[in-house]
């Protein structure tokens, strides 16, 4: 009988951030990829004398990297007693879509991210820096660009897997880059951000580089790196005063977001570089400078979505699809 490989990847303990793990088994074709488990005392996720963790597969796709029959699981990681571990994010993410379901949440994630070699990201010369900011951004031509081999067989794989991909485009600092996500309910838009992440830095490996998500990867006036997190409800989808009312209904609950949207976030949020200084929080149409912004399109439609752009690069999309869920659904009627 014929076997395939299922990579099964789970979010470890690391604090404050944490990061994804992985290990292959086994499986017979024509088989789900069954529970399993792994050593909780290795990942900061259990003591060494109970040091099992169990793995429960919650979203599975064709692995684009090992082709064939192969498949990638996403999985929760549970307490033996089946109940999610203190790292599991996704359980309450799961929860608050479920109690708020006749809002029909969408999101729509957009990842930021630095390619490194060694010390220093990738084509940065040895000594000193690049030409200041201007021409990278959705820039062309290898005195611009860095990176964009690894950017294509990234979006590739995403496709193969089946994600709901976007888009890409180069950023504004060189060597940065941006893939979205979505739009798509609740946990499954984080879910395929995390598969998507995982190929990034599964093919960034293959070339030599590493991909960072961390929200202030190169000190003085170069861009951060943000995770811009789009929603709508079916309300907001249908009327402009519902989206207004989103953004108020964030503003309730400011400090709690900046908390809880990724480590560094003070580096990031300075009010310099298209950001609103996590000190404040203001609202406004095509606003790069707000913490929220009402596209433009939106505004004339008089309908569709809003970006909350407070989001760092290292956010976990659980957490903050939560908490937009929680704070936007228990304001704002369906
Ligand atoms: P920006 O102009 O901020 O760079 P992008 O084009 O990079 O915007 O990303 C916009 C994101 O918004 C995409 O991920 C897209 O899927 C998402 N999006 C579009 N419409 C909606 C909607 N109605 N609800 C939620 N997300 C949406
Ligand atoms: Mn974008
Ligand atoms: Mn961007
Ligand atoms: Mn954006």
């Amino acid at each position: 009988m014929g076997v395939y490989k299922a990579e099964y990847i789970w979010m470890d303990g690391a604090e404050p951030t944490q990061k994804l793990r992985c290990k292959t088994k086994i499986v017979p074709i024509g088989q789900e990829p069954p529970i399993w488990g792994f050593d909780g005392s290795s990942t900061n996720q259990a003591q060494g004398h109970a040091s099992d963790c169990v793995l429960r597969p919650v979203f599975t796709c064709p692995d684009p990297v090992r082709g064939g029959e192969n498949k990638l699981v996403l999985c929760e990681v549970l307490l033996t007693d089946m109940t999610p571990h203190p790292t599991n994010t996704r359980a309450k993410c799961a929860e608050a879509a479920e109690k708020y379901k006749d809002h029909e949440m969408w999101f729509g994630i957009e990842q930021e991210y630095t390619f490194f070699e060694g010390i220093k990201p990738l084509g940065w010369p040895d000594n000193g820096f690049p030409a200041p900011q201007f021409g990278y951004y959705c820039g062309v031509g290898a005195d611009e660009v860095f990176g964009r081999d690894i950017v294509e067989e990234h979006m590739d794989a995403c496709l193969k897997a089946g994600l709901k991909f976007a888009g890409i485009n180069a950023e504004v600092m060189p060597a940065q880059w941006e893939f979205q996500i979505g739009p798509l309910h609740g946990p499954a838009a984080a879910d395929h951000m995390w598969i998507a992440r995982w190929l990034l830095y599964r093919i960034a490996e293959d070339y030599g580089a590493s991909a960072t998500l961390a929200p202030k990867p190169v000190k003085g006036d170069w861009n951060g790196a943000g995770a811009h997190t789009n929603f709508s409800t079916r309300a907001m989808r249908s009327s402009i005063d519902a989206c207004e009312a989103a953004a108020e209904a964030l503003r309730g609950r400011h400090e709690l977001h900046i908390a809880n949207y990724g480590a560094g976030i003070e580096e990031r949020l300075t009010g310099k570089h298209e950001t609103c200084s996590y000190k404040q929080f203001k609202w406004g149409v095509s606003d790069r400078g707000a913490s929220v912004r009402i596209p433009w399109q939106v505004a004339q439609d008089g309908k569709g979505y809003i970006e909350d752009r407070r989001p760092c690069a290292n956010m976990d999309p659980y957490v903050v699809c939560r908490l937009i869920t929680e704070t936007v659904c228990s304001k704002v009627p369906a």
